[in-house]
């Protein structure tokens, strides 16, 4: 917008400009001395040296003279004694004429037509009275028969008179012609630019409707469509399904191979979603991992029909430069004008049933309902209360003890934090954990748990249990501040704990983000003596790499697989695979979900070196965890 605004102004600088008004004026005064010479010459031939001769000589030296005084910052004044010296001569012309019988008469009108195109509104208004007031004094003075200078025109033979009008009219058509034929040249240029510049903002509103890598139509084309579309819909009875699908994993796949790669796949996924491309289908896309489908139908049941295409043919390996890239695409659809009158909502909503899909994992599509829309007032409600938690004594930690599977001796505990609030009672971290990290309070959370597991861990050492570790779980926000170690130090400090009795757990997840500055802090805090592990270690990417490259001392398998090894011989072997390779690398390994005796002992017997479930114990108060240590 700025280059038309910019544009159309540059367009009528070239007409209106300084300079353009100085040469239109210079072309005036030529042609006005042109007209004074001949007009001269005309009147020593017919009449010789007459008063007019002389007022035409006067004339005419002041008109060269502002001939060579014209310029740009002179322009206006000398258009106007252009103007007002001409409108002079011409009624003292007709003075010493016949009045307004005189062929002077005839310059009044092209003189306001030279005010109008070389000067300013002022001039043009008082030469229009000037010249008004001296008609209507020529008729005055005819009336009273003062015209002394008729006299001298009496002789004027006809075709003298002839001849003066031709000047007049001749040189003045020449002038405005010319003056006009430049305007007009201005004009034509002003139009060329248009175009180029229409063509340009054509260009431009193309590119403000259509996604760059892809080529597919984005946010602005469906926001613009859909307010059309819903419009149309008030009377068709259709529905409109707005379809939201997410890349999942496009993080992923971009550390696993690289940008360009992941965008030729993505460029692919959109080849793949334009065969749905029809009259009832249109597809956009919105974000990087975010592509919208509109789609028209009669019903739920067909909509479904497509999503499920939508969906095999998304899931579908791409292959790419030589590699098989899967892409995993999440599928929530919102209904209009059920769900939602708006792109706003129905985005919002369609988001709503996506996550819910993702979180269930069951289905390959979801269509938003308006528990979804419930359960997330719920979250806004928890989140609210989250954010005075800490301030209100409504957290607490649990401490679930780590057996050595070799001795059945305590020897630490995972620190597992409670929320129980006055109105929603006791909310499950798993709830709450995710939540205060999008709310951005899970830092203070994390420092709160590690001031407390710290004073916990040494409270056990005061009353002789010297020996015992605590693990605190953190988050991948927690890295972010960059002030986990100062923290982390000053709590240790603070209750006077040696740092290598703490262990912080990390997940393989976290440490995809922003791997350089988290294996900065990391390596800073495990020169400080503190030790890290892996939590959950086989639901993630179960990347060995980051075992040595983290430099972690302790594995930790999830209990995912740990529960089923007396049922299945699959998770026994891959227990067994595991614990092979974590003492392979002499990292200690660590199983949880421990419920029952059978399964401490197969874990014995694989070699594992420490357990974790309910087995043993619950996680369990301060008080609680003291008192079965003591019976211990
Ligand atoms: P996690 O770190 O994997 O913790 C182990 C979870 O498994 C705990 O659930 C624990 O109570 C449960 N568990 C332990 N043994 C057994 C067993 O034998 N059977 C069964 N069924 N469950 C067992 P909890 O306390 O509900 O914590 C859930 C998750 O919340 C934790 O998983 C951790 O990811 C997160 N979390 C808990 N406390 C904190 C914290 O202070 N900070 C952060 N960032 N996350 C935390
Ligand atoms: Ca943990
Ligand atoms: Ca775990």
């Amino acid at each position: 917008m700025s280059i038309q605004s910019s544009d159309v102004n540059r367009s009528s600088i070239v007409l209106f400009s300084e300079q353009a008004q100085v040469t239109r004026l210079k072309l005036t005064l030529r042609l006005l001395l042109s007209i004074f010479v001949l007009l001269l010459l005309s009147e020593l031939y017919f009449t010789g040296m007459s008063a007019l001769a002389i007022a035409m000589i006067t004339s005419f030296i002041i008109l060269t003279l502002l001939y060579y005084w014209a310029s740009p910052d002179t322009g206006s004044v000398i258009a106007g004694m252009l103007l007002w010296s001409v409108a002079v001569f011409i009624t003292y012309a007709c003075w010493l004429g016949n009045g307004i019988f005189d062929t002077s008469v005839l310059a009044f009108p092209c003189l306001l037509m030279l005010a109008i195109v070389i000067s300013s509104k002022l001039i043009f208004i008082s030469l229009y009275v000037y010249l008004v007031g001296a008609l209507c004094f020529f008729a005055v003075v005819h009336n009273q028969s003062l015209l002394t200078g008729a006299i001298l025109f009496q002789g004027l033979p006809m075709w003298g008179r002839v001849f003066s009008y031709i000047i007049i009219l001749t040189l003045f058509s020449v002038g405005v012609f010319l003056i006009f034929s430049d305007i007009r040249k201005r004009f034509k240029n002003i139009l060329q630019k248009n175009a180029a510049l229409e063509s340009k903002l054509e260009i431009f509103r193309r590119r403000s409707r259509f996604d760059q890598l892809t080529a597919l139509p984005n946010e602005n084309a469906c926001k613009t469509d859909l307010a059309t579309t819903l419009q149309k819909q008030k009377t068709s009875g259709h529905i409109l399904a707005f379809i939201t699908l997410s890349v999942n994993n496009l993080q992923s796949t971009r550390m696993n191979y690289s940008h360009s790669l992941c965008d030729d796949a993505l460029k692919l996924l959109a080849q793949r979603l334009t065969t749905f491309v029809n009259e009832k289908t249109t597809i956009y896309r919105f974000q990087q991992n975010e592509f919208v489908i509109l789609k028209h139908s009669i019903d739920h049941r067909s909509i479904s029909k497509f999503v499920e295409k939508v969906y095999q043919l998304s899931s579908q390996t791409y292959h790419v430069n030589d590699f098989d890239v899967s892409l995993q695409p999440s599928i929530g659809i919102a209904l209009a004008p059920f769900d939602g009158t708006t792109m706003e909502e129905l985005r919002h909503n369609s988001h709503l049933a996506m996550h819910a899909q993702s979180n269930d994992n069951k289905s390959d599509f979801s269509f938003f309902d308006k528990a979804m829309a419930e359960a997330e007032q719920k979250r806004l409600e928890l989140t609210k209360a989250l954010k005075g938690a800490i301030a209100n004594d409504e957290l607490v930690l649990h401490f679930q003890p780590k057996i050595d599977l070799s001795s059945g001796q305590i020897i630490g505990a995972e620190a597992l934090i409670r929320w129980i609030n006055p109105v929603h009672g006791f909310v499950p971290p798993t709830l709450f954990i995710p939540l205060a990290e999008q709310a951005g309070v899970i830092t203070d959370i994390t420092h709160w748990v590690i001031e407390q597991s710290v004073l916990a861990c040494k409270q056990w050492h005061d009353l002789g249990f010297n020996k015992l570790c605590i693990a605190v779980n953190l988050s991948a926000e927690d890295f972010k501040r960059g002030s986990l170690s100062t923290h982390t130090m000053s709590a240790l400090h603070k209750v006077d704990l040696p740092a290598h009795f703490l262990e912080l757990e990390l997940t393989e997840s976290m440490l995809m983000d922003d791997i350089n500055f988290i294996q900065k802090q990391i390596n800073e805090l495990r020169s400080l003596g503190i030790s890290f592990s892996i939590d959950d270690f086989g639901t993630g990417y179960s990347n060995l790499g980051y075992l040595t490259k983290f430099n972690v001392s302790t594995l930790k398998l999830d209990r995912s697989f740990v529960m089923n090894i007396c049922q299945s011989t699959n998770e026994l072997q891959i227990v067994k695979a595991i614990i092979g390779m974590s003492k392979s690398l002499g990292i200690t390994n660590v199983a949880e979900g421990v419920e029952d005796k059978e399964t401490g002992c197969v874990l014995a017997n694989l070699g594992c070196e420490m357990g974790q479930g309910y087995y043993w114990s619950k996680p369990l108060p301060q008080e609680a965890f003291i008192a079965l240590l003591s019976a211990q």
